[in-house]
């Protein structure tokens, strides 16, 4: 079998083949994308029939080949837990199996590939339980390619890119930068420094570096901006995006104030779906020609375009080895088809709220962001589910687990990391649960910073 190395150099290089391809499509009519999305459709129903049992049992009578846009709202809707209990019935190659994909994905948190083809992307998010999201070898191309395609015609400066996410290539932030760090034509050069680090690590990584562009999650942008407005951190970065989480107005203004730049905000996901900004503000073009999304509300019914909605239902037409059909996102969203003055057509998502992760905030201003206390609780595979709410002086963590977990060292390392922050003697205590409390909304509250409880 190839190397991963020469895997990889394959698989970029496909992704630069397919950009021009995948741009083009960015200036197509919006007749033109129905068009594609319903030929598209069709295809994805007939191979998902063909090749799953459970999605033959989920499809029913309708017919693929006569299938329109409209039809699924006869379809069930796929929750995350569906997709996790089913997994085997609800991919298209036997070979992946949950077992085999869940193994794999453990042995190997590097990015190597299945089979030398398949990548997998682990999902953690802010609904709890972890899932995996499988692509073959060209769908990774298609979401590569989605994920760069927009920067070309964005105005961003040529320059060094100081990218801010996990460090993890399991979670899809991290699998993209280690995917295209390194790569010939990649989009940019890119300094990775991760938000698993403690913030004065950061901090100097990038007083030294000196980046043009910063790309992060909006709470690690922000207290940046902070670090920048105290001194401590002396960059001008002229280009920032940011995406993961909800982009605050607080975190608009904190850069704005710091930098005097607007933010581009970026939506994207495990699932595939990223949806591209064409200026700084609210407005992201949704990937018009490569999903289906459904604004619907808390009980699955349809919200017309340009009112606030619940959830959104996706339907990816690009992925085939697992197919998402009415995929359910928690994401609370406006989505609007009014012309956009960029003169791009794919709609939009004019508004997006929910899904904050940010950080707990001590005494003194020290901070610590709490994706990298969920990096260091990930970094346990017995840890299925968590719950971290911060005390006076440190955390106290409930975790939920499908094998032993070594609760004093997982505290150990959550106490390391706040110490390294500047949190003199923290303390830490993590206890075993075999059900966590979710909120009304049925998320799982992962994060309670002090007086939120
Ligand atoms: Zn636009």
């Amino acid at each position: 079998m190839d190397s991963h190395e020469s895997l990889l150099a394959r698989q970029q290089a496909d992704v630069f083949s397919e950009l021009l391809r995948s741009s083009r499509r960015l200036a197509w009519s919006a007749d033109r994308l129905a068009a594609e999305r319903t030929a598209r459709l069709r295809a994805l129903l007939q191979h998902a029939a063909a090749r799953s049992a459970g999605w033959k049992e989920r499809l029913g009578d309708l017919d693929p080949s006569t299938a329109t846009e409209a039809d699924l709202a006869r379809l069930p809707v796929l929750t995350k837990t569906d997709l996790t209990a089913d997994f085997d019935r609800l991919v298209t190659d036997p070979a992946l199996t949950w077992d085999r994909v869940r193994t794999h994905a453990e042995r190997h948190p590097d990015g190597t590939y299945l089979d030398g083809r398949f990548r997998l992307v682990a999902s953690s998010g802010t609904g709890g339980t972890r899932t995996h999201h499988v692509y073959d070898w060209d769908e990774w191309v298609a979401l590569a390619a989605l994920t760069i395609r927009w920067r070309r015609s964005s105005g961003a400066p040529d320059g060094l890119m100081a990218s801010l996410y996990a460090d993890s290539p399991v979670h899809i932030s991290g699998a993209l930068h280690a995917f295209f760090a390194g790569a010939a034509a990649a989009p940019a050069r890119l300094v990775h420094l991760p938000a698993t680090l403690a913030l004065p690590e950061i901090v100097g990584g990038l007083n030294t570096a000196d980046p043009d562009r910063l790309q992060g999650y909006p709470s690690m942008v922000q207290l940046l901006a902070l670090e920048a407005g105290a001194g401590r951190l002396r960059i001008r970065p002229r280009w920032v995006s940011t995406s993961g989480e909800q982009c605050t107005d607080a975190v608009r203004a904190a850069v704005r104030a710091a930098w005097q730049v607007d933010v581009y905000d970026v939506f994207g996901c495990s699932e595939g779906v990223y949806a591209f900004p064409c200026a700084p503000g609210r407005s992201m073009h949704l990937p018009d020609d490569l999903v289906i999304v459904e604004p619907v509300d808390h009980h699955d019914q349809p919200v017309p375009l340009g009112r606030p909605a619940h959830k959104l239902l996706v339907t990816s037409l690009y992925r085939r080895a697992q197919p998402l059909i009415r995929y359910e996102l928690t994401d609370a969203t406006t989505l609007s088809d009014e012309p956009c003055p960029c003169g791009c057509a794919h709609r939009r998502i004019v508004d997006l709220r929910g899904r904050s992760v940010g950080a707990f905030v001590y005494a003194g201003g020290r901070a610590v962001h709490c994706m990298s206390l969920a990096t260091a609780l990930l970094a346990d595979p017995a840890v299925v589910e968590y719950q971290v709410r911060q005390t006076p002086r440190g955390a106290l963590v409930t975790v939920a687990t499908n094998g032993p977990c070594d609760t004093g060292a997982l505290g150990a390392a959550l106490a390391l990391l706040m110490r390294r922050s500047g949190i003199p003697d923290p303390d830490v205590v993590v206890r075993v649960t075999d059900r966590l409390d979710r909120l009304w909304s049925g998320k799982l509250r992962q994060f309670e910073p002090l007086g939120t409880a």
